[in-house]
C-alpha cells in the first residue's frame, strides 16, 4: 500500500500483507470489519509509516498529509451527514492510538474532538440535550488540555471537586448544563493560566494537535518503559485512528457495552458481557454505575432484577448477536467487542481476541476445533503452556480478602494455607495431629525433606528459583515462595517480621506459589479440575512433538504422578534425595563418619537394601521406560549430625566420643560446598560409596528379572564431571560392578553410562568426555550458576536488582540463557562428532519452561526432565516448538 492514510472501507486493506504492522491492531480490525460491512463508525488510520515520518520532519505532519486527511474527513462528513467544525450539525471525532501489538494504558486517547464555544451549541440544540453537550465539551477540554498542552488532568479533576464542594453535591450526576457551563469557562482559564495559549477553538488545529500528541506519545517514558519490558521495537511505531464519535449517553434509547463471543471464564459458547443504559465507555469500567446483563439467561442465573439487554433493546441484541457469530468465524477465535447503540442504532467501536482463564482457553480451543473453526494443530498453539500451572494446583479465590505482608519469588506453583512453624519436626508433630502447617525456613536442606512433605506450603527467606526448598517443593507439588528477603526470621523466639507485622509460630499464613505472594491469614483457594478437554488437547500435543518429556523424581509417589501426567521415563533420580528417611540418615552419618573402609563398608551394607527397595518401586513404576538414576551429588556434610543429641547418637553406633565426630565434622567443613568435595568427586575418593549405588540398582533389576516383573531401563549418570578421565574411572565403577552382579545373579542386565554436563570445562571438552558416556545430560542449575559465577542459593538476594536494571529480562535460572545456551550447543555438537548415537537431555530447572523447551527443540535434544507437575507444561510446549519450526 503506498497510501499513507486508509479508510476503514476501503477494500485496498485486502492486499495488505501484514495490515497490523501498518495500520496497528485496532486499525487492522477496523478496517476488516469495515469491509465486511458491519456498523462500525465511519473513520481512517494513518498508518505506521507516517509515525516514522513524522519523527523524521522535526515532529511535525507535512502538508501533504493534512491535505489527506482533510480528503478523509470528507468521505466521514458524507457518510454520517455532518460537518467538522458546523456550528448547526457538527461532526466530532475520536483520535486514538493503535500499535501492532495493545500496549494498554501506554499511549493517548482523545474523544469528543470538534467541540468549541460555538458546536458546542450546535450539538446542544441538535440532541435536544445542552447538559449531554456541555459535559461532552468539558471532558474534552480536560483530555486535549491534559493530552496535547500538558496541563496536568488533576488540576481539572480539583476545579470539579471544589465546584461540588460548594454546591454541596457528591455525584457529577447531579451537576447540570449551567454547572457545567461555569466549570468550561474555569477550565479554559486554568489552560491559559498554565501554558499562557488559548485553548484551540479551530477544529482542524485541534485535529492537527491530537494526532500529533499520539505520535509523540509513542515517544513517552512509559511506553517506552513497556516497550522495553515487552521487547517491542521501537521502530514499529504506532498508527493513528480517527473515528467519527458515536454516543450511548444522548438519552435512555441508548447505550454502551462490552461482550465475549464465548464466556471468558469458563469458555462456554455464550455470549457474554454487560452494558448500560445513557453511558459512555468508560462509565462501564469505572464502577460508579452497576452495569447489567446482555442475555436474559445471564441474568436470571445471577437473580438480579434489571432488565438485560435482550429484554430492554431487543433489536440491537439480535443485531449484535449476529454480528458477534460474524466475528468469531471470521478471527476464529472469542472476541471480545465494544459497542455502542446511539438513538437505538448499533454500533461497534473495536473488536479483539478475548482474554480468558487457563481453563476457558483450553476449553474454547478444543470446542472451536469440533466446530470445524480451527485445526487440532491451530488448537495446540492457542493455549500458553505456562497457563497450565494453573489447571494442576489449587489456586487463590482471588474473590476473598488477600492482605499480602511480603513477596518472594514464584518458586513452585499453587496456594496453600496453614499454621507457620519453624522446623520440620513440627510440621511433621502437626501433621499428625491433621493441621496444615507452612514450613518457614531461612533455607531448607536435605534434611527438611519429611517436613516439606508434612507442611501444606514452603516459604524461605533464602534461595533463588533453583535453590534446594524450589526444587524439591516443585518435584512434590507443594507450593513454594522461596528467597523473600522482606522477611526476617528468628528461629529462637519463632517469629518472622516483615516491614509491617509481626508473624508467630502458630499464626496462619497463606502463601501463592504462582506469584510469590505471602498473605496473613486463611485464604480461600480454589480447586484444580482437570477436563476431559485437557486431555484431548495434550493428546493432539503428543501427536506433533518429537521431544520427549520425561521427569525428575526419586519417590514412588511423584514417579506415579508424574507417569500419569504422562511422563515418559525419569531424567534425573536424585539418589541423595533417598538418604534423609529416618531409618537410613544414622547409617549414611556412620558411613561418613568411619575411619576405616572396613567400617565405611559396614555402614553401606546396611543402607543397600533400602537403596534397592526404592529403586525396585520405581523401576516397576516406570516399566518399559528409561530411567536415569544420578549417583550422590551433593557435598557429605549436607548429611551431617548438626545438635549434640544426634551427634553424640552417631558417636554411639560408629563406637567413638564426641569430641571426635565434632573434629571430623569439622575437616569435613567446606568453605564452597557448591564448587567442594561434591559430585563424581566423592566417587574418586570413596568408590565404594557408588560401588553401593550401582550394585543396588543392578541387584533390584536383577530381582524384577527374575520375579518376571516388568521393569524400566536403567541409564546410570555420573554427576559434576568435568574431565575426560574422571567418566573414564566412574564408568570402568559401573562396569566392574554390573559384571560382578551378573556372575552373582547369573543374569544379563542391560544398562548405560553417561554424564550430566554441568560444567562449563565439560561442555567444552565434550569431545573428549564423549567418548566415555553414552548419554550427556545437561544439568543447567549447575551450569547456569557455574557460568555466571553466581551461586544458586543466594542469587534471590540480588536477581531482583539486575532484573529491575534490565541486566536480565528474567531470571536465567528460570529460562535458559544465551550464555548457557551456547555451552549447550558447543556440547551438543562436539558430542554427536565422537559418538552420532549419543542421547541428550536436559534435567536442570529448564526442562520443564517453555522458552527453554523450545530451544532444546531446535538443537536436536532427545528429551527434556521437569518435575511431575510440569509434565503437562512440556508436553504442550514442545508440540508448539515442533509446530513453529
Ligand atoms: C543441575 O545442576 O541442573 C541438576 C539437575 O542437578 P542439581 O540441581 O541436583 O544440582
Ligand atoms: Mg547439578
Amino acid at each position: 500500500m503506498n497510501k499513507l492514510i486508509l479508510n476503514f472501507k476501503s477494500k485496498e486493506s485486502k492486499k495488505i500483507k501484514n495490515p497490523k504492522y501498518l495500520l496497528g491492531g485496532k486499525g487492522a480490525n477496523l478496517a476488516e470489519m469495515g469491509r465486511m460491512g458491519l456498523p462500525v463508525p465511519p473513520g481512517f488510520t494513518i498508518s505506521t509509516k507516517v509515525c516514522d515520518l513524522f519523527y523524521k520532519d522535526k515532529k511535525k505532519l507535512n502538508f501533504k498529509l493534512i491535505s489527506q486527511i482533510k480528503k478523509e474527513l470528507k468521505i466521514i462528513e458524507k457518510d454520517v451527514d455532518k460537518k467538522f467544525g458546523d456550528i448547526r450539525n457538527p461532526l466530532l471525532l475520536s483520535v486514538r492510538s493503535g500499535a501492532r501489538v495493545s500496549m494498554p494504558g501506554m499511549m493517548d486517547t482523545i474523544l469528543n474532538l470538534g467541540l468549541n464555544d460555538k458546536t458546542v451549541l450546535g450539538l446542544s440544540k441538535k440532541t435536544n440535550n445542552g447538559r449531554f453537550a456541555k459535559d461532552s465539551y468539558r471532558r474534552f477540554i480536560q483530555m486535549y488540555g491534559s493530552v496535547v498542552m500538558g496541563v496536568e488532568s488533576y488540576h481539572f479533576e480539583e476545579l470539579i471537586e471544589n465546584y461540588k464542594l460548594t454546591k454541596g453535591v457528591l455525584l457529577d450526576t447531579e451537576l447540570d448544563e449551567t454547572d457545567w457551563d461555569g466549570l468550561i469557562k474555569d477550565f479554559k482559564h486554568k489552560v491559559k493560566e498554565k501554558t499562557n495559549k488559548d485553548f484551540p477553538q479551530d477544529v482542524y488545529q485541534q485535529l492537527i494537535g491530537a494526532i500529533s500528541a499520539v505520535f509523540l506519545s509513542w515517544e513517552s517514558n512509559r511506553a517506552k518503559v513497556y516497550r522495553k519490558i515487552n521487547q517491542i521495537p521501537s521502530e514499529w511505531g504506532t498508527a493513528v485512528n480517527v473515528q467519527s464519535m458515536v454516543f450511548g449517553n444522548m438519552g435512555d434509547d441508548c447505550a454502551t457495552g462490552v461482550v465475549f463471543t464465548r464466556n471468558p471464564s469458563n469458555g462456554k459458547k455464550e455470549i457474554y458481557g454487560e452494558y448500560l443504559i445513557n453511558a459512555q465507555g468508560e462509565d462501564v469500567v469505572a464502577g460508579t454505575r452497576t452495569p447489567q446483563y446482555i442475555t436474559k439467561k445471564a441474568k436470571i442465573q445471577a437473580k438480579v432484577k434489571d432488565a438485560s439487554m435482550e429484554e430492554s433493546i431487543p433489536k440491537a441484541y439480535f443485531e449484535l448477536k449476529k454480528i458477534l457469530n460474524v466475528l468469531e468465524k471470521y478471527y476464529k477465535d472469542m472476541q471480545d467487542v465494544e459497542f455502542t447503540i446511539e438513538k437505538n442504532k448499533l454500533w461497534i467501536l473495536q473488536t479483539r481476541s478475548g482474554k480468558r482463564t487457563s481453563k476457558s482457553s483450553v476449553k474454547i480451543a478444543v470446542d472451536m476445533v469440533k466446530e470445524k473453526l480451527i485445526s487440532k494443530n491451530e488448537a495446540v498453539l492457542r493455549v500458553d503452556p505456562s497457563s497450565l500451572d494453573t489447571l494442576l494446583h489449587p489456586t487463590l479465590d482471588e474473590q476473598s480478602s488477600i492482605k499480602v505482608i511480603a513477596n518472594g519469588l514464584p518458586a513452585s506453583p499453587g496456594a496453600a494455607s496453614g499454621k507457620v512453624v519453624f522446623t520440620s519436626e513440627e510440621a511433621e508433630r502437626l501433621n499428625g495431629m491433621m493441621q496444615d502447617t507452612i514450613l518457614v525456613r531461612v533455607e531448607t536442606s536435605p534434611e527438611d525433606i519429611q517436613g516439606m512433605h508434612a507442611a501444606k506450603g514452603i516459604l524461605t527467606a533464602r534461595g533463588g528459583m533453583t535453590s534446594h526448598a524450589a526444587v524439591v517443593a516443585r518435584g512434590m507439588g507443594r507450593p513454594c515462595v522461596s528467597g523473600s528477603s522482606e522477611i526476617d526470621i528468628n528461629y529462637e523466639t519463632k517469629i518472622f517480621k516483615t516491614s509491617s507485622v509481626e508473624v508467630k509460630e502458630g499464626q496462619v499464613i497463606t502463601i501463592d506459589g504462582s506469584t510469590g505472594r505471602i498473605i496473613l491469614g486463611n485464604v480461600p483457594t480454589v480447586k484444580p479440575e482437570i477436563s476431559g478437554d485437557f486431555s484431548k488437547l495434550m493428546s493432539w500435543a503428543d501427536k506433533i512433538r518429537k521431544l520427549k518429556v520425561r521427569t525428575n523424581s526419586e519417590t514412588p509417589l511423584d514417579t506415579k504422578t508424574a507417569r500419569d501426567f504422562g511422563a515418559e521415563g525419569i531424567g534425573l533420580c536424585r539418589t541423595e534425595h533417598m538418604f534423609f528417611e529416618e531409618e537410613r540418615i544414622l547409617s549414611v552419618r556412620e558411613m561418613i563418619l568411619s575411619k576405616t573402609e572396613e567400617d565405611r563398608a559396614n555402614a553401606l551394607e546396611k543402607l543397600l537394601p533400602h537403596q534397592k527397595k526404592d529403586f525396585i518401586e520405581i523401576f516397576k513404576i516406570m516399566s518399559g521406560l528409561p530411567v536415569t538414576v544420578r549417583l550422590l551429588d551433593p557435598p557429605l556434610h549436607e548429611f551431617l549430625p548438626k545438635s549434640d543429641k544426634e551427634i553424640a547418637e552417631v558417636a554411639n553406633i560408629v563406637g567413638t566420643d564426641l569430641k571426635e565426630v565434632k573434629s571430623r565434622i569439622e575437616e569435613l567443613h567446606e568453605q564452597n560446598p557448591m564448587l567442594g568435595h561434591r559430585g563424581c568427586r566423592l566417587g574418586i575418593s570413596y568408590p565404594e560409596i557408588y560401588e553401593m549405588q550401582c550394585r543396588a540398582i543392578f541387584e533390584a533389576l536383577s530381582e524384577l528379572k527374575k520375579n518376571k516383573q516388568k521393569f524400566a531401563f536403567p541409564e546410570i549418570m555420573i554427576p559434576l564431571v568435568s574431565t575426560e578421565a574422571e567418566i573414564k574411572i566412574m564408568k570402568d565403577l559401573v562396569i566392574r560392578v554390573a559384571r560382578k552382579v551378573e556372575i552373582e545373579k547369573k543374569i544379563k542386565i542391560d544398562y548405560l553410562v553417561g554424564t550430566m554436563i554441568e560444567l562449563p570445562r565439560a561442555a567444552i571438552k565434550a569431545k573428549d568426555i564423549a567418548k566415555h558416556a553414552e548419554f550427556f545430560s545437561f544439568g543447567t542449575n549447575d551450569l547456569t550458576q557455574t557460568t555466571f559465577g553466581i551461586s544458586r542459593d543466594d542469587s534471590g538476594k540480588f536477581l531482583n536488582d539486575y532484573i529491575e536494571n534490565k541486566i536480565f529480562s528474567i531470571d536465567p535460572f528460570i529460562s535458559i540463557d544465551e550464555g548457557v545456551k551456547d555451552l549447550v550447543e558447543i556440547a551438543v555438537t562436539k558430542g554427536k562428532k565422537q559418538n552420532k548415537k549419543i542421547k541428550l537431555g536436559i534435567c536442570g530447572e529448564h526442562g520443564g519452561d517453555p522458552k527453554s523447551i523450545k530451544f532444546c527443540s531446535e538443537i536436536g535434544l532427545n528429551y527434556v526432565s521437569c518435575s511431575p507437575y510440569r509434565v503437562p507444561i512440556a508436553r504442550l510446549a514442545a508440540a508448539q516448538a515442533e509446530l513453529e519450526k
